[in-house]
């Protein structure tokens, strides 16, 4: 194959590797992201947000849901409606049913204003009269004129500002429909900020309260969403913006939002008794932050095993190709280089042989009479004896000649830095030690010489001249008699 379509073909495999390999892997590394990404959104949006929800909204039911009750049943108290209608007399016996609903129900606070006197009741006794001229008593007036039947009004500004108090307000008619003055019970609602506290810290999910304005009304200790306070309207929050494009009136359901680069997922959830509506909230990233991670882990070792994958075809592929090549240039009878072989050897040794200059002797080796050899004992004899003259060729040189076998039982070998005697010297001792030696083949005994040409290199030559000179000169041996050496030595050699 050439050279440029094998690298080509090479080239390709890799990239075919690589491509398949990498979208196998990252096919299921994203496919298995996905549904996981899915299973968990869908997770979050229909249990966790609102089994949260619910869980708040029970405790909620059981912190306010009951104050309310109890206030609309003072509302009603005919007691409370006989004693203002009868005149309001003996505030002693106000007090003690105001006293009464406290401690029996476990409340804060119980109390009465009276419309008709404008007396605030309490359970400790009178407390003062209410004024339109009083900012803390805007309240009354307030829900003296309000059209529904109570509110529930938090209230921060009490005696003991850690406890934020939630106040219901009830109307008190008497029994011809007529306003007569607001009574109802105050409760704190620290099980509930504990509640919501602990979703946020342990959950990583924000809880909070906001009334049908948009505006929280109740949250943790550390505020609502981005820090809010009570009485902020979410509208007025930068960080909602997305969600008020989506939801710009709170309305119970499910919504998806973004803020600073976040996904964020919202359950609301309308709390009717208190005409509010819970709102809870996830960040999207904790949640898939876990799985993100075992994305980048999955994607991390889809890259080593691929990385691990080429590293281990390159190398069977350098060694293929190195066999292959190897196989190209060597010949398999003899194990030497073969003419391919030679040829690459022999014109760098050449070059650097004219470049320093130094000596370089080239030898020209035939077998003698090798046809009768193959004749008498057949041929798989005769290749035999080939193999073995290579092994005693290559015992008598050194490492860096050149050896090959050029075709037949011809042999040639380039002499590094040697000059005519030692090259001399070496082709004798090669062509004594072969005449001496026996090869043993199915029971015979083999014997083989050879004729062996010799020649200097000359400055100006080329491999071909060179190689021309030793044949000359090995044609030469044969023509005297074979088993010798001779030489062919032009003058100009470099020696
Ligand atoms: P000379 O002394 O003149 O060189 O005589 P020769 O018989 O060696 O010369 P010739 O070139 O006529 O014959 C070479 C023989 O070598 C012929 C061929 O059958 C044999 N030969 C060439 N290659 C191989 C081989 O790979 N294996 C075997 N067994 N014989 C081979
Ligand atoms: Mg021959
Ligand atoms: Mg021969």
């Amino acid at each position: 194959m050439p050279l440029r379509s094998a690298l080509f073909s090479q080239r390709s495999l890799v990239l075919t590797v690589i491509a398949l390999l990498g979208a196998g892997f990252l096919a299921t590394s994203f496919l298995s992201y996905y549904a996981s990404r899915t299973s968990i959104r869908d997770n979050i949006i229909n249990t966790e947000l609102p089994l949260t929800s619910d869980t708040v909204y029970s405790e909620i039911q059981k912190d306010l849901v009951r104050p309310v009750l109890i206030s609309s049943m003072m509302s009603r108290d005919t007691f409370l409606r006989d004693w203002v209608v009868a005149g309001e007399r003996d505030p002693e016996r106000m007090t003690r049913y105001l006293k009464e609903v406290m401690t029996h129900y476990g409340t804060y606070t119980a109390f009465f204003v009276s419309n008709n006197s404008l007396t605030y009741y309490q359970a400790k006794g009178v407390l003062k009269k209410v004024s339109t001229d009083e900012p803390r008593d805007a309240w009354y007036f307030r829900v003296r004129d309000m059209s529904t039947p109570y509110e529930i009004n938090v209230d921060v500004d009490m005696a003991n500002q850690d406890n934020l108090t939630f106040f219901i307000n009830y109307k008190v008619y008497d029994y011809q429909d007529n306003f007569i003055g607001a009574a109802g019970v105050g409760l704190t609602v620290d099980s509930v900020i504990k509640l919501i506290d602990t979703y946020q810290q342990r959950y990583q999910r924000s809880v909070y309260f906001v009334d049908t304005d948009g505006r929280v009304v109740l949250t943790g200790a550390e505020g609502g969403p981005q820090g809010a306070r009570v009485g902020q309207a979410l509208s007025e929050l930068e960080s909602m913006k997305d969600l008020m494009t989506k939801l710009p009136k709170p309305q119970s359901g499910s919504y998806e939002y973004s803020t600073q680069g976040q996904g964020h997922f919202l359950n609301v959830r309308f709390i009717p008794e208190l005409n509010w509506y819970l709102f809870v909230d996830k960040r999207e990233g904790s949640a898939l932050n876990e799985i993100r991670q075992s994305l980048y882990l999955n994607l991390l070792i889809c890259l080593i095993i691929t990385l691990i994958v080429l590293a281990l075809l390159n190398r069977v592929i350098k060694r293929y190709q190195t066999r292959i090549e190897a196989q190209a240039t060597l010949d398999s009878l003899s194990g030497l280089p073969n003419r391919r072989g030679f040829d690459l050897l022999a014109v760098q040794a050449m070059q650097e042989a004219q470049r320093e200059p130094k000596s370089l002797m080239a030898m020209l080796l035939d077998l003698d009479h090798f046809k009768r050899l193959n004749d008498t004992y057949g041929h798989l004899a005769g290749d035999h004896v080939l193999a073995g003259f290579a092994r005693d060729l290559e015992s008598c040189l050194r490492q860096s000649d050149i050896v090959c076998r050029w075709g037949g039982e011809e042999f040639i070998v380039l002499l590094k830095d040697t000059d005519s005697t030692n090259g001399l010297k070496i082709a004798e001792k090669i062509r004594q030690l072969i005449e001496l030696q026996r090869y043993l083949y199915e029971g015979q005994v083999l014997q083989v010489t050879v004729s062996i040409g010799l020649t200097a290199l000359q400055p100006g030559d080329t491999l071909h001249n060179l190689l021309s000179r030793a044949d000359q000169a090995m044609y030469r041996a044969k023509q005297t008699g074979r088993n010798r050496t001779c030489t062919e030595m032009p003058h100009s050699s470099y020696e």
